[in-house]
């Protein structure tokens, strides 16, 4: 029923994937949207309150000809797979307290006010009747449908997966494949967000003193660990993957005495003593790791009372994978095209993405362990690890001016990285 002047609605056309000959209505409002709605799909007037309301928050009350919004009275969530959802509201009628499904499930029931001839639609629309449920094509619940997966779907975006085992991806294979690209990369001199946005941060709360003797977990190809001996401190770096390869024949070369180790950061105390440590450093590597109660514990163990204990992570509310970017043009260089999307925050699951580093021409695929902000400072404090300050690093404005298409609009109204000081305090 779509005209060249109307587009056809969102919600029949949606209706229509799932339920054979389901009638397409052309839309007559909210046209110039991304979802433009026929009359049926439209909104109805709360009989109490008199708001206009979405047909997916109102029901209709055939014993007192009333409808009711969400807004007036206290509704239920009934969960169950109709059209393209998993659950629908259940809403009492604010006259006799009756329940009564929202509209949404209500037409799919036929118990639509349009449907028992309750009302009479004002338009000329096509009200589908489902005499035979066997017209339904499909009970899948079409992602399409929601406001995430529409807004994905217009842009660009990074690919995030989820895994529920680590069959085909470890923290150590991960590591491996990217070690020449990473070392590539991340050489001193040249990454932006390790030179401007973390390290600054890093080394102000590590406040490293002449002699300390630091530990730093995971140290990769060893940039920290450098500065770090460069500041005076003795430094001993461990890591498991091939990333290590670099520090060490870096070192061979430039001797400035750190000494590195091929281990697992969950078994850091199968090679080191009790409080051997003035300070623990482990920068951007927590959240690539599996078992961080354990790494965790075993730095408590391996620091000196009132040892310092600090650790830079990927932000975990605002980065990926809990926070996908998007542009819309994908293709447009202004930093206000770019937008977050959150994802759920409070999923555990290990997530795989792949970031194209354009300056290069590669792929990288990382393998990452997300978690809430709380899991990490509770098992701080589980450890004796008592919280000293946080950093959340905020692209400055000489930065801005710098590098613009990297700093504005972007590292100045969100952080990216978190950073974390906590102090040993005594056992017991
Ligand atoms: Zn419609
Ligand atoms: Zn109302
Ligand atoms: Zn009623």
């Amino acid at each position: 029923m779509s005209s060249p002047e109307n587009p056809t609605c969102f919600y029949c056309s949606e209706y229509a994937k799932v339920v054979k000959g389901y009638p397409t209505n052309f839309a007559s409002n909210d046209e110039k949207s991304f979802t433009p709605r026929c009359f049926l799909h439209w909104k109805f007037e709360c009989s109490k309150c008199g708001v206009m309301t979405h047909f997916n928050g109102i029901s209709w009350c055939s014993y007192c000809k009333e409808f009711t919004c969400l807004g007036c009275v206290e509704e239920k969530i009934v969960r169950k797979k109709f059209l393209a959802y998993d659950y629908y509201y259940n809403i009492p009628c604010n006259k006799c307290g009756k329940f009564n499904p929202a509209l949404d499930f209500a037409e799919y029931n036929g118990t639509h006010p349009f449907q028992i001839k309750d009302l009479q639609s004002e338009e000329q629309i096509t009200v589908w009747m489902p005499n035979n449920k066997e017209e339904i094509e499909s009970q899948e619940i079409n992602r399409k449908i929601s406001g995430l997966e529409r807004i994905l779907s217009l842009g660009i975006h990074r690919t995030v997966e989820r895994l529920e085992t680590l069959d085909d991806y470890t923290p150590k294979s991960t590591w491996d494949k990217l070690a020449p690209m990473y070392v590539n990369l991340i050489h001193e001199e040249n990454e932006y967000y390790h030179q401007y946005i973390i390290l600054p941060e890093l080394y102000r709360l590590l406040d490293v003193q002449k002699d300390e003797k630091i530990l730093d977990v995971a140290c990769g190809e060893g940039n920290v660990a450098r500065y770090l001996t460069r500041s005076g401190a003795k430094v001993t770096g461990i890591d498991i993957s091939k990333t290590l390869d670099y520090a060490i024949e870096r070192e061979e070369k430039e001797n400035l005495g750190i000494k590195y180790s091929k281990l697992n950061a969950e078994k850091i105390r199968e090679k080191f003593e009790k409080s051997s440590f003035d300070k623990v450093v482990c920068n951007m590597a927590l959240m690539d790791i599996e078992d961080y109660k354990t790494t965790i514990q075993q730095i408590s163990f391996v620091l000196k009372e009132n040892g310092i204990f600090v650790f830079s992570i990927t932000h975990p509310a605002f980065a990926s994978p809990t926070c996908r970017r998007l542009r819309i043009p994908e293709d447009s260089q202004r930093n206000e095209d770019t937008i977050g999307i959150f994802l759920d925050y409070f999923d555990e699951r290990p997530a795989v993405y792949t970031l194209h580093i354009t300056d290069y021409g590669y792929d990288m695929t990382f393998l990452t362990f997300p978690r809430p902000i709380s899991s990490y400072l509770n098992e701080l404090t589980k450890n004796n690890l008592v919280f000293r300050e946080m950093s959340e690093p905020k692209a400055s404005e000489e930065l801005v001016k710098k590098f613009p298409r990297n700093a504005y609009l972007y590292d100045d109204i969100r952080p990216g990285f978190l950073i974390v000081k906590t102090m040993k305090k005594s056992d017991f």
